[in-house]
C-alpha cells in the first residue's frame, strides 16, 4: 500500500495548517468569508483563530475576513476530520476510482455545456475557445453550438461528447521509470490556483503537486528524454454541480510502440491518497485513457478561453457535464 494511502486521524487545526502549503500571496485570491470557511471546515469561530494564528492567510472586507478557497480545501482534505465539505466532495467525486475499471472503459456521452463571462469585458469581439478534442483518443463530439460570432460580455459552448476508454499502459522502461521516479519523490496533492499551476517549479519546490504543474514537470522530463510529450488540459468529468471546480490536465506522449497515451498521474497520486482499493484505477492513469476525461485542445499552461476585447482579466469557464443515459 503506498504510504499515502494510510488512512490520517483527525488532527488539530494549528496541526493541520502547519502540514500544508497555503497559496502565495502571488496567487491567492480571498474571495470566501469566514461564514463560508466555516461551512466548509465544519468548525467555529475559535478553530478559524486557530488557523489565523497558524498562518492561514486572509485579508479584510467590509471588516470580515475573507480567505483563499484552496487553502479552505487543502484545509479541510487534511484534516482527516472525515466530515469536512472537501473530504466529503473528493470522496464522492472519486467513488468510482474504487469500482471495477471495466466501467471507464467503455464508450461513454455527455451533455456538454460551457458558459463564457468576459467579466470586465472592452465590447463586441470574436471569442476562442478550446473546445473538447475526443477524436483523438476513439471520441467524437456531435451537435456543437460554439461562440462564431463576435459578441459582448458573454458566450456559450454546447456539444454531446462522447468519450471511451482503451487500456493503453506505457510500454517504454524510460517513461515508466520517470514515472515512478516521480511518484516516488513523495510530493503532496494540493487544490492549487490555475495560473499558480504553470509556475510549476514553484509548485514542487513547495513540496506539493496537482494535475497541471504536474503534467507540466513530467511532459518536460519526457521530452529531455527525447520522447515527443505536451502537457494538455481537459475536463474531469462527474464534478458534482460546480460544487468541486478541479482543473484537469494529463501528458499525452508518444510511446516506443508508436500509441499517443495519456499519463494521469496526479489523480493516480491523489486516488491513492484518497483510497487503498484504488489501484487498478491509479494503474489505469499511467498511460490509458478513460471516459470521464474530455481531452481539449488547450495546451497545459493555457486558458480554455479568451475575448479579443483588450480586456486583461481573464474569461471565466463554467462547465457544466452531465451524464447522458
Ligand atoms: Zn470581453
Amino acid at each position: 500500500m503506498p504510504p499515502q494511502a494510510v488512512k490520517i486521524n483527525a488532527r488539530a487545526w494549528d496541526e493541520v495548517a502547519d502540514s500544508i502549503e497555503f497559496v502565495p500571496a502571488a496567487y491567492s485570491s480571498k474571495t470566501r468569508p469566514e461564514s463560508a470557511a466555516q461551512e466548509m471546515l465544519r468548525c467555529g469561530p475559535g478553530d478559524i483563530e486557530t488557523l489565523v494564528a497558524a498562518g492561514l492567510p486572509f485579508d479584510v472586507q467590509s471588516g470580515v475576513r475573507h480567505f483563499d478557497v484552496n487553502d479552505l480545501y487543502n484545509l479541510g482534505m487534511y484534516s482527516g476530520r472525515s466530515n469536512t465539505q472537501p473530504e466529503l466532495a473528493f470522496r464522492m467525486l472519486f467513488r468510482f476510482a474504487g469500482r471495477q475499471v471495466a466501467d471507464l472503459l467503455h464508450p461513454k456521452s455527455w451533455d456538454f455545456q460551457v458558459r463564457l463571462d468576459c467579466t470586465e469585458c472592452g465590447g463586441v469581439a470574436p471569442w476562442r475557445f478550446e473546445a473538447p478534442d475526443a477524436v483523438r483518443f476513439g471520441g467524437a463530439v456531435n451537435h456543437v453550438v460554439a461562440p462564431t460570432r463576435a459578441s459582448e460580455g458573454t458566450a456559450e459552448y454546447k456539444a454531446t461528447v462522447t468519450t471511451t476508454g482503451v487500456r493503453t499502459p506505457l510500454v517504454s522502461s524510460e517513461l515508466r521509470s520517470l514515472t515512478r521516479d516521480y511518484l516516488e519523490a513523495g510530493y503532496r496533492w494540493q487544490m492549487v490556483p490555475v495560473a499558480m499551476q504553470a509556475n510549476y517549479q514553484l509548485v514542487h519546490t513547495l513540496g506539493s503537486t496537482s494535475c497541471i504543474a504536474a503534467s507540466l514537470l513530467l511532459a518536460e522530463r519526457f521530452r529531455a528524454a527525447g520522447y515527443r510529450a505536451e502537457a494538455k488540459r481537459g475536463w474531469f468529468c462527474g464534478v458534482l454541480g460546480g460544487a468541486l471546480d478541479l482543473p484537469h490536465a494529463s501528458v499525452e506522449v508518444e510511446d516506443d510502440d508508436g500509441v499517443l497515451k495519456t499519463v494521469d498521474i496526479a489523480k493516480a497520486q491523489l486516488a491513492a491518497r484518497l483510497s487503498s482499493n484504488t489501484e487498478a484505477f491509479q494503474d489505469l492513469c499511467l498511460g490509458s485513457i478513460y471516459n470521464k476525461v474530455i481531452p481539449s485542445t488547450a495546451s497545459g499552461s493555457a486558458a480554455f478561453a479568451t475575448h479579443e476585447c483588450g480586456s486583461q482579466t481573464p474569461v471565466h469557464v463554467r462547465a457544466d457535464i452531465r451524464s447522458l443515459r
